[in-house]
């Protein structure tokens, strides 16, 4: 079976079943490399093609487990939307600092960032655990394995 043959919104659902959301594998699916390296203080993660075209996402392992999982998705919104564009602008290196700042536009994060929320907190699971479960928050970011702060901000609970 021929992976990179599926559409990403089927790589998606495939991973996105049961919490927590298998980003490594959608990563791999779509035909990334996924790394936890030392990257610099300050930097959360990489994306950059290889000369042989091939795309690694690499992550900071100086960070926490819940923050790499984001950044991983983050990073992969970037290679389902902006590849293009980190090959043409940016040489096919793109590094996100802490906040998420890359070099390109804002916009362009947001987009990310939207996305990467979208991957890691799909609301068919949230809705699964609020609704049915009345799970709180802090339980939930727990079974999603992502960072509370993260799942307040998706859920429209943060300040
Ligand atoms: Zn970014």
């Amino acid at each position: 079976m021929m992976a990179s043959q599926d559409s990403f919104q089927e790589i998606l659902k495939r991973h996105q079943q049961s919490p927590p959301v298998k980003v490594g594998d959608i990563a791999r699916d779509l035909g990334l490399k996924v790394m936890v390296a030392d990257l610099p203080l300050g930097i959360s993660g990489k994306l950059s093609k290889d000369e042989s075209g091939v795309w690694t996402i690499r992550v900071n392992r100086g960070e926490p487990k819940s923050r790499q999982r984001f950044t991983i998705a983050h990073e992969i919104a970037h290679f389902v939307l902006h590849r293009t564009q980190i090959e043409d602008d940016l040489n096919s290196e793109l590094a996100d600092d802490t906040f998420y700042r890359s070099g390109l536009s804002k916009r362009i994060e947001w987009e990310a960032n939207r996305l990467a929320a979208e991957i890691v907190m799909p609301w068919h699971l949230i809705d699964q655990a609020t609704g049915v479960n009345r799970m709180t928050p802090a339980a939930l970011a727990d079974q999603l394995q992502v960072s509370e702060v993260a799942l307040r901000i998706r859920l429209g609970l943060a300040d």
